[in-house]
């Protein structure tokens, strides 16, 4: 069946009716799934694998037929490991229908078919009885429910309905246990995600500073957890303020409550400092000797060797509500409160105990203040990086006349203030979240000085401009629809619906944008793409399959976007500028499109291409948003901390294919539709 479904394109802003399959979405899940990172985990899957072996040989042990229930199947891993451990039953519940119809293919192809039954339900639709799903309570009972949170996919409801319905007392449970770490640190950069620095503007009538109205300052953010790769972290970016402590742990053997709660740890300060951000991650024990042992810990507590990368499973970075300063050896409290899917956290001094008690509730965060709902955490970084606003100050003084009109398009951008002290007359911006706008402009007494005008840009009309022509347009550009880079040329398309409310002779800053490419070898980001054939002995490859059906479901093979300071990797080739977008003129009606090869320098795995966008602010001045430097001779890629990068994998990746002859170059063929806005590509190597 096909359905239509409305969406606006991110690149044109045009309103468009796709027809889509009704299988779509599902495969769009399936496709960008963490199936197949959790499937290359070698570290999590050997360790269910002990734990599953140990649990099954205990209730032998007992004389106990094991009856396993494995919520949460995907591909039926880990019911097929304890079926190979000796277990008599396992029920197998998996609630996404692609999923539970694979794992029944996955489960029959391993000769399991007799002993693991597949269940596609949520578990709490799972029946008990002679009738029901299951024939009877198991007495082991195996998941793997967590996020990065642990708690944020719902294992905490889920397990009190299993004890509740699924279980017998005193079952087993493969993991044990689970618990949460915390360490205190103060980190300017970390910080940076969640509060706006004040903005420094050297204007000619002496230095402006941009401020944040007073309710940005105590405003406790969005509850969404922030998961990164800490491990690409590196610790001069953050000063370490207490040890490592426990904040609470879970067993999963017990019945388990999901009710709101709160944990409370007293915390010595190791150094005096601003406690402004708990990070946290978590371990799991699958055994109850703890023996066995998965642990998210980051490289400066736990030694590399045992070290394993994985995307499904990260650490978090909490912000406290605000910065807290605290001092060596003067004790504080931290208390984490949680609700059935996410963690927050505040800190608080050491008083007298009962003052300390009534003070223990801590308000879920909802974001007061607008911002953290107009700018998410890397916009915060990117708006708080100095050098960046410097290239816009320096360009904006080139194009800036005292009688300028200057019209901004882009999302939740500052530029409108920057442009206000460097002298531009009439101000004018379209963006959006007008309430926070208005209390931006008004705790920097700017509210009579900048107009925001609510209109889509081809709505725009000589009433919203005052009759006056806009004789500077600028933009970042940056809109918060763009998922890949290149959909920020919707400031192109934006430019040309305003064309006739320009003058002849306007400004256009950004002058240009370009599109840049490199190929690449990724350290580990390859895993996420690459088949797993077969798991711990187990055969994998219809879920394999299943990926490859859902990553050719469209025509053609899509870039996605990723957050490349978090994944290493190195150059292969060097950085090619492939395609230019020239602002100053409409979007033409022709397709963009080149083609070429780029000659491979250094030897190495070709993962894929990166492409990124560089944008020409005005002669010599640029903001790049992908590649920042190549740091050594092995070819080591900084990237741009605040922007996502497109990756475009390549089939050696995803179809596993063995290179016999490392490629000398590789051929590519990219062509811009300026009528869809889309970016197709081609590469061969
Ligand atoms: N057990 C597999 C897959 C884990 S991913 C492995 O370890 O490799 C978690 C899976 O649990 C997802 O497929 C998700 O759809 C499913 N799931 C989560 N909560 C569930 C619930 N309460 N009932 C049934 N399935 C659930």
């Amino acid at each position: 069946m096909k359905t239509f479904c409305g969406r606006a394109n991110p690149t044109t802003g045009a309103m468009e009716w796709l027809e889509e399959d009704e299988n779509y979405d599902y495969h769009q899940e399936i496709a960008r799934s963490r199936y197949a990172d959790m499937l290359h985990d070698k570290d999590r899957n050997v360790k269910y694998y002990e734990g599953i072996r140990a649990a099954v040989n205990r209730v032998k042990e007992r004389g106990e037929k094991a009856i396993v229930l494995d919520i949460g199947t995907g591909t039926g891993l880990l019911s097929m490991m304890a079926a190979s451990a000796g277990a008599d039953f396992c029920y197998a519940v998996e609630v996404f229908k692609p999923m539970a119809n694979a794992a029944v293919k996955i489960v029959e192809k391993n000769g399991f078919r007799d002993k693991i039954k597949v269940i596609n339900k949520h578990s709490t639709e799972v029946t008990v009885g002679p009738d029901g799903d299951m024939q009877c309570r198991a007495n082991i009972l195996v998941t793997e429910l967590f996020d990065t949170e642990l708690i944020g996919e719902g294992a905490l409801p889920t397990y009190e309905h299993a004890h509740k319905y699924l279980v017998q007392e005193g079952c087993e449970a493969v993991p044990y246990r689970a618990t949460v770490y915390v360490q205190l640190v103060e980190s300017k950069r970390m910080w940076s995600w969640n509060k706006l620095f004040p903005i420094h503007v050297e204007a000619e009538d002496g230095e402006k500073i941009i401020v944040s109205p007073s309710e940005m300052e105590d405003c406790p953010g969005v509850p969404s957890v922030c998961d990164i790769q800490l491990n690409q972290m590196p610790s001069s970016d953050f000063t370490v303020l207490s040890d490592v402590v426990t904040m609470f742990s879970v067993d999963f053997s017990k019945p388990v409550r999901s009710a709101s709660t709160s944990y409370r740890v007293q915390l010595e300060p190791v150094k005096s400092g601003k406690a402004q951000i708990v990070l946290s991650w978590w371990d799991i024990d699958m055994d109850p000797s703890g023996m066995i042992n998965c642990t998210m810990a980051p490289y400066w507590v736990k030694s590399t060797s045992t070290f394993q990368w994985r995307d499904h499973w990260m650490q978090c970075v909490y912000f406290l509500p605000n910065e807290e300063p605290v001092l060596q050896g003067e004790k504080v409290y931290l208390t984490a409160c949680r609700d059935e899917y996410s963690v927050w956290y505040k800190v608080q001094k050491a008083r007298g105990e009962e003052e300390n008690k009534a003070a223990v509730h801590v308000e879920s965060p909802v974001c007061r203040c607008q911002a953290h709902l107009l700018w998410n955490r890397p916009r915060f970084g990117q708006l708080n990086d100095q050098n960046r606003t410097c290239q816009y100050i320096k360009s904006l003084m080139k194009v800036l006349k005292t009688d300028s009109v200057c019209l901004c398009i882009s999302d939740g951008s500052l530029l409108p203030v920057l442009a206000h002290y460097l002298g531009a007359k009439q101000l004018l911006i379209k963006t959006v979240c007008y309430f926070f706008f208005f209390k931006f402009f008004k705790a920097n007494n700017l509210e009579d000085k900048i107009k925001i005008i609510e209109a889509r840009p081809e709505l725009l009309t000589s009433s919203h401009l005052e009759d006056k022509k806009i004789s500077v347009l600028v933009g970042e550009p940056f809109f918060t629809t763009s998922l890949l880079p290149w959909h920020n040329l919707y400031f192109w398309y934006a430019r040309t619906a305003v064309t006739s409310h320009l003058t002849s002779n306007v400004t256009v800053l950004p002058q240009s944008a370009s599109l840049h490419m490199m190929i690449v070898e990724f350290q580990d980001l390859w895993r996420i793409r690459s088949p797993c054939g077969t798991c711990e002995g187990f055969d994998v490859q219809t879920m394999d399959d299943m990926i490859n059906n859902s990553m050719n479901f469209r025509e053609s093979k899509e870039a996605e976007p990723h957050p490349l300071w978090e994944y290493p990797c190195k150059s292969l080739s060097d950085p090619q500028e492939v395609l230019t977008f020239d602002f100053r003129k409409t979007v033409p009606e022709y397709s963009l499109s080149t083609e070429g090869s780029v000659n491979l320098l250094r030897k190495g795995k070709s993962h894929g291409a990166v492409l990124w966008m560089e944008y020409h602010l005005a002669a010599g001045i640029s903001v790049n948003t992908g590649l920042m430097q190549i740091s050594n001779e092995k070819g080591n890629c900084e990237w741009n901390p605040h922007c996502k990068q497109a990756v475009y994998f390549f089939s050696s990746v995803t179809e596993s294919e063995t290179l016999l002859d490392l490629p000398s170059a590789v051929t590519y063929a990219i062509n811009f539709n300026t009528k869809t806005g889309e970016i197709a590509m081609d590469f061969k190597l």
